[in-house]
């Protein structure tokens, strides 16, 4: 198992729970890949995701180890999901509970405004719904099937709005333009733009409103846990290992190199870091075929994160907070021409709020601005005037950090590209622009018969759920080969039932 991210995690889990020998191996010094956190004086701050959602998948991957989720990380479910601000004061809050946005929603932008809520986040939903099954939980989806699936439910063609963008989606449900740009946000969850995302990216609301769980203690807690019960199942973990090749002998993947000449031997493995470091060699000459469609296509956004301690002063702040430019296609325009938003979103996260009890003096955030990744393109990493302009426009809303944040903690897409390798600093694997983008990620299987992918690089997409997902299409294609009875070369991994 050749990277610890989540989905690195969750199949060592899975496969070690189904009795087989795992050796995890991860090049940084601690588990968790994009799941990490900066120390701080109140505690270590997540400097990666922040909550999560479609719970279900945890519940399952637990399960799948004779485990309860509840028994491992304290789960705190959110009525409250986001505060909005934007520069003219106003203000929305959206609830799990549809009634309660309903109202919230026609405060804010009236008695239409709010009907179209409804309609929308139904369609969001139903739109969830057709598609979990056939897509997010297929191992493999193909255009065929899905195509027949739609055909079978033409009322579901309309919604999806099969030729249209997201945005253009939105801007014909609702005809106040701040919904459309709160809507159209969802996008850059998985790292696109709502000018360039198929309409059908309108089901992450439907992720959301069905529920999001704050991780007590933040989210490292979840990454910690799976770390604990992989030692009760016997994975051999090594952190600071950076593998640099996968040797292929016989068309199959026999054994793992690590920087350094360490050489691990192993009857199958899996790669579940940016599969882009297949195509690109940097896991050497023989994979080069794999995963081929990551140099061609263009890569998801990055992001500049800062997470630091300090006291609050001003806004009322929740968990998820969202600060709106007042031209809201701005930031979207600039992360097309790889430039990094003059005006851009602003999410901040009050990690310690949301957690059931009053978040103490000193609090931890974590502050998200959308970014280009790193691409051919050098960009500017002009972190000294940045930084002061986005606690300016902060202040602006009437919200002051006392001390003062410094610049040092900021994470840029060039720090993203040197910690995972390959990845152009891209948080979320290839681009989500475009209608079949869904239908282009590679999948568990690859090419050399016992090597395998899982991530959010891969099939069903990025996000942690996302990549969580993967680690169960991953570990059910490797048991099935293991357990099939023909003579696929598939088999050839059973002999000693260990994967690196
Ligand atoms: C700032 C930020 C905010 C985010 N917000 C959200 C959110 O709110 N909700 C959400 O769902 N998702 C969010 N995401 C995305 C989410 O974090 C990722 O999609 C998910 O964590 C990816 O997990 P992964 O296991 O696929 O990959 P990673 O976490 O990237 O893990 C891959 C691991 O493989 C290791 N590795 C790679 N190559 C090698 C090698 N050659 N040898 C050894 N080890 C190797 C890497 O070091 C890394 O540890 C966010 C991400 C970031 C950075």
């Amino acid at each position: 198992m050749i990277g610890a991210g989540i989905a690195g995690l969750a199949t060592a889990l899975r496969l070690s729970a189904a009795g087989l020998e795992v050796t995890l191996l991860e090049r940084h010094a601690t588990l968790g890949g994009k799941i990490r956190t900066h120390p701080s004086s109140a505690g270590p701050i997540d400097a990666g995701p922040t909550v999560l959602t479609m719970r279900h998948v945890f519940d399952g991957l637990f399960e799948s180890a004779g485990e309860k989720l509840e028994d491992h990380v304290t789960l705190i479910r959110q009525d409250l999901l986001a505060r909005h601000f934007w520069p003219d004061g106003s203000r929305l809050d959206l609830f799990e509970d549809e009634a309660q946005s309903f109202d919230a929603v026609r405060a804010f932008a009236g008695a239409k405004a709010a009907d179209q809520f409804l309609r929308f986040s139904s369609r969001s939903r139903r739109l969830f719904e057709a598609f979990d099954a056939p897509m997010m939980q297929a191992m493999t989806p193909r255009f065929a099937q899905l195509a027949g699936h739609v055909l079978r439910q033409p009322g579901l063609i309309p919604l999806m709005g099969p030729l249209s963008t997201l945005h253009n989606m939105l801007r014909r449900s609702f005809d106040d333009p701040r919904l459309v740009q709160l809507f159209g946000r969802y996008a850059t969850y998985v790292g696109g733009s709502p000018s360039h995302a198929p309409a059908i990216l309108q089901l992450i609301w439907h992720a959301e409103a069905a529920g999001v769980w704050v991780v007590k203690g933040g989210m490292h807690k979840l990454t910690e846990a799976i770390g604990r019960l992989l030692a009760v199942h016997g994975v051999r973990i090594i952190t600071d290992a950076h593998v640099d090749r996968i040797e292929i002998q016989n068309g199959l993947a026999s054994k793992v190199h690590l920087q350094g000449g360490d050489i691990i031997p192993c009857d199958g493995a899996v790669y579940a870091g940016d599969p882009r470091a297949l195509a690109t060699g940097a896991l050497g000459p023989d994979l080069t075929q794999i995963a081929r469609q990551t140099l061609t296509e263009k890569r998801s956004f990055s992001a500049r994160v800062h997470s630091f301690a300090a006291t609050p002063h001003g806004s009322q702040l929740v968990h998820h907070n969202v600060f709106f430019d007042s031209e809201p296609l701005s930031e979207f325009h600039d992360l097309m021409a790889n430039r990094v938003p003059d005006k851009p979103s602003i999410y901040i996260c009050a990690l310690d709020r949301g957690q059931g009890v009053d978040p103490p003096a000193l609090e931890r955030f974590e502050i998200i601005t959308n970014a280009p990744p790193t691409d051919d393109i050098p960009i500017r990493e002009d972190i000294e005037t940045w930084h002061p302009q986005i606690m300016q426009k902060i202040a602006q809303f009437g919200l002051t950090f006392s001390p003062m944040p410094s610049p040092q903690t900021v994470t840029t897409p060039r720090h993203f590209a040197q910690m995972f390798p390959e990845s152009q600093g891209a948080l979320y694997g290839q681009t989500p622009h475009g209608m079949t983008a869904g239908l282009k990620r590679p999948t568990a299987r690859t090419a050399i018969p016992n090597l395998y992918l899982a991530g959010g690089g891969t099939h069903p997409g990025a996000g942690v759920s996302m990549a969580t997902l993967s680690a169960r299409h991953a570990a059910e294609a490797i048991l099935s080969d293991l357990t099939s009875t023909s003579t696929s070369p598939r088999t050839a991994m059973h002999g000693g039932m260990s994967t690196a």
